[in-house]
């Protein structure tokens, strides 16, 4: 008896599946629009947002979800995010013509994140929501309003007692200083309410952060003013692994490895963020997100049906509702979960000089990770529908007939690896055979992407599940399918085993 091969078994949605279980379906893609390529689910996005929508509509009467749009360029799913009437986050000129462009009207439209004088002067008199990052936006915004313009501005407060410091938001203590700047030209700027956004997955830290808002919006009553968003953030986990238990097992075999005991498991060195000491390993890694298992929705029901001690116990969603505060969030990740996939090609395969088997891809690591990150769900190898070449002699290492690899990007850099792990695979990949990185759609694709060594960025393709069938189109081409005008009588057909 021998334990299984370490894996990380990925979690993939069930459309996401079926597209690539049709045959061909992906390669077509490929051979049609150029590999690599990152295919976008718009459809799945839709689902995640329904199911976001349906855990709000059930605990409070009034809500506003604003898609972050810095989780992904595609233009795919800011479509599905304006046809579904939603509104949308933008951190930059280009996201805010990004979303005009994709029909968001300025009441729809918050902008966060930092801002310089340009945008600043960009976004007075445009209508939109002003997320305010600091006291001199909010002094400038008050300066280039003038006499002709009421600015509406959520003020973005930070330093929330024992959360990380931030560099964004207010800090606590200039609230009041805020607070007077806003009292003091109610024609130039008028404050809506107060923001949060928290990089922690730690649920207590947001309640904490919720009680300190509801003060802070209490205290600007004092101030003459009114009050109604409570806005709080982004930060909702993706759920990557289909197994957390073999996850588990990775990691403590990783571990092991990273120590020089068993099978060597890292390539270059890599410890991936871990500290190693005489006593062990310790410390967070860079992949620790991976190993979430609390789905968005759970987070968010979680945080709304927490009790605040300040109110009685009251939960922040009766507090919101009596207090008649709007609630409003910025999801980006948890909207774009398992709605996208990235596919490359195996160029090659080779041995390095100390017998380690490198899988050679038409990508670079910058494609499918945030640089400071590893991707830790095993790819998928879909193997070439015709094999030109014969197979491959079997490389040196293998584990109960499975081969480990480290796949290896196309720049001509010894940092390009996109495994810095090794991954154990039941067949060794040969040339034209096509590699799935699941789901890439959340800051993987677009963060860090580089034209580096003159390589194009991949295309962006949407993939559509319409009348039985998938359509594959460019991104900027993509169009939901217009709900409204198709008659009660007739459902949209849909493939047995493929969710709505
Ligand atoms: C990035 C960002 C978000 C989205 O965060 P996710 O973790 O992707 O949900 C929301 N709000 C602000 C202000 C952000 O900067």
């Amino acid at each position: 008896m021998t334990a299984p091969v370490p894996a990380l078994p990925a979690k993939i949605h069930p459309l996401v599946r079926a597209f690539l279980d049709v045959p061909g379906a992906a390669e077509d893609a490929l051979a049609r629009f150029g590999s690599p390529a990152h295919l976008v689910f718009p459809q799945v996005y839709a689902e995640n947002l329904r199911r976001l929508r349906a855990v709000l509509d059930r605990r409070l009467p009034s809500h506003r979800i604003c898609y972050a749009h810095k989780v992904n360029r595609s233009r795919a799913f800011l479509r599905t995010a304006e046809h579904a009437g939603i509104a949308v986050d933008v951190a930059s000129a280009g996201e805010l013509t990004s979303a005009v462009d994709a029909g968001f009207g300025p009441a729809r439209i918050e902008v966060t994140g930092p801002k310089g004088e340009a945008l600043l002067r960009e976004l007075v008199g445009a209508g939109v929501t002003v997320n305010v990052d600091n006291l001199w936006e909010l002094r400038r915004l008050t300066e280039l309003a003038g006499d002709h313009a009421t600015v509406p501005v959520l003020l973005r407060m930070s330093g929330f007692a024992a959360s990380a410091v931030s560099r964004f938001g207010i800090a606590l203590a200039d609230a009041d200083q805020a607070l007077r700047v806003l009292a003091a030209h109610p024609s130039r700027i008028a404050l809506r309410g107060f923001a949060f956004h928290l990089d922690s997955g730690e649920p207590a830290e947001r309640v904490r952060a919720v009680e300190t808002c509801l003060e802070l919006i209490e205290r600007a009553y004092g101030y003459g003013l009114t009050p109604t968003v409570l806005d709080i953030g982004g930060g909702f986990r993706q759920v990557f692994t289909a197994d957390a238990d073999r996850f588990d097992g990775y990691v403590a075999a990783l571990r092991e490895s990273l120590l020089g005991r068993g099978e060597p498991m890292a390539w270059g060195g890599n410890t991936f963020g871990f500290h190693l000491d005489d006593t062990g390993v310790h410390g967070t890694p860079v992949f620790h997100k991976y190993a979430n298992t609390v789905p968005a929705t759970r987070m968010l029901d979680d945080l709304l049906g927490a009790p605040l001690e300040a109110h009685g116990g009251r939960t922040v969603a009766q507090v919101a509702a009596e207090n008649m505060l709007e609630l409003w969030l910025e999801p980006g990740k948890s909207l774009v979960d398992h709605a996208g996939i990235t596919v490359a090609r195996v160029e090659f395969v080779k041995q390095a000089a100390d017998g380690s088997v490198l899988v050679n891809l038409d990508l670079s690591r910058d494609t499918v990770t945030p640089a400071d990150q590893e991707v830790m769900v095993d790819p998928i190898v879909v193997p070439a529908v015709a094999h030109p070449e014969p197979d491959p002699p079997c490389p040196a290492t293998t584990r109960d007939g499975h081969v480990g690899v480290f796949f290896a990007g196309r720049l001509c850099l010894e940092r390009d690896l996109v495994t810095n792990h090794k991954v154990w695979l039941a067949h060794p990949p040969r040339p034209g055979d096509l590699v799935v990185f699941p789901n890439t759609a959340a800051y993987h694709t677009d963060l860090s992407a580089a034209a580096a060594s003159m390589h194009p960025l991949p295309p962006k393709l949407a993939v559509a599940h319409r009348g039985g069938a998938f359509e594959v189109c460019p991104d900027a081409d993509y169009e939901p399918a217009p709900t409204t005008l198709v008659p009660a009588a007739s459902p949209a057909p849909r493939a047995p085993g493929v969710p709505r």
